[in-house]
């Protein structure tokens, strides 16, 4: 299952050479290339079928490494980096002369991170430089969380995969821009809000998740193939009956301390933990799309903790098309 240390050199050799390298990370899995390198940064756009303005994440080895990639290191993003990498945050800075535009989408920023998996850890010592990537999916649907979902996405677009298992964190790493003055949340993730507030010491602002904030945070992604409808939990059951009424395929995402009889095509019940809820929930949504439903019915948990970014997801894949 985990890629041995012959698939790491494999994979390095792969991105030295201008190729693309599906990689695990605690967060999900990635599509990466030579950062350095815009041609191959290009390639990582066409497979996706992303376009050009959406900005990637940089992924390097080590904090030692972030002076490389950047104009400048300001005092919050050493305090948040020292406190949080490796691990599921990315910080927003402004672009050093090493990061080509093509991987920022024309920006004068850069987003940066260090990611918390032993293989994506190794690849990126192994190769050295600084590798560019999103999630290792189709532009706008559900990120993976398992080899087999990149495999099944994407397939040939890819010119290696690295297996590492599934991920342990489950959805995206929290966005920090810390540009300005006062850092700000640009997407809830994998580090939650109370524990950036605790490490900053004061309050931080998250954004309604409807508003466009940066590039490639559009109203509808992470969505899967099926229409995603959110009701409040206490209503899952009766909107499911309802749905299945008038012919449609439905299936659940109902929450487990509400389980009870749901008359639905499929229902997937929810761990009530939300670390649990988060490592499955790109999982349950590509279940119930490869299950045939066209439609899902889900509910939001408290947005609190891990909460805050199920809810980010699930109001986004819910978004308008
Ligand atoms: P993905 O996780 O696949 O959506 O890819 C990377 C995410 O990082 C996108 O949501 C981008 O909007 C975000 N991002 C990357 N670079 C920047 C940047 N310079 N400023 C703001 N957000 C960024
Ligand atoms: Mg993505």
């Amino acid at each position: 299952m985990t890629a041995g240390d012959n698939d790491i050199e494999q994979a390095a050799v792969v991105l030295r050479d201008g190729g693309l390298v599906a990689f695990p990370t605690e967060t999900v899995y990635g599509l990466g290339a030579d950062a350095e390198n815009p041609a191959a940064v290009g390639r990582i756009f066409q497979a996706k079928g992303r376009p050009p303005t959406h900005p990637l994440i940089v992924h390097l080895a080590g904090l030692e490494q972030l002076e490389d990639w950047v104009k400048e290191v300001p005092a919050t993003a050493w305090q948040l980096a020292e406190r949080f990498w490796p691990g599921p945050l990315t910080l927003v800075l402004q672009r050093g002369p090493r990061v080509p535009l093509e991987a920022t989408g024309g920006l004068e920023t850069v987003a940066i991170r260090v990611p918390d998996h032993p293989v994506a850890l190794e690849l990126l010592s192994a190769f050295g430089g600084g590798v560019a990537a999103p999630s290792a999916n189709r532009f706008g649907s559900v990120s993976p969380t398992t080899a087999e979902h990149v495999r099944a996405e994407l397939g040939d677009a890819v010119d290696f995969i690295l297996d590492g298992g599934a991920c342990q964190v489950g959805v995206e790493s929290t966005i920090v821009d810390v540009v300005g003055d006062r850092p700000s949340v640009l997407r809830p993730g994998g580090v939650t809000r109370e524990d950036l507030e605790e490490a900053l010491g004061h309050h931080l602002d998250v954004p309604a998740t409807s508003r466009v904030r940066v590039p490639g945070q559009h109203p509808s992604h992470y969505a899967p193939r099926a229409q995603v409808v959110l009701v409040e939990p206490d209503q899952v059951a009766a909107e499911a009956d309802l749905a299945r009424q008038s012919g449609r395929r439905v299936g659940v995402l109902l929450p487990a301390s509400l389980a009870g009889p749901v008359d639905a095509y499929a229902v997937i019940a929810v761990p009530d933990s939300m670390p649990a809820y988060a490592r499955g929930l790109y999982g349950f949504l590509r279940e119930l799309d490869g299950r045939g439903c066209d439609l899902i019915i889900a509910s939001l948990p408290v947005e609190q903790g891990l909460g805050l970014a199920i809810a980010n997801r699930l109001r986004r894949a819910a978004g308008p098309r």
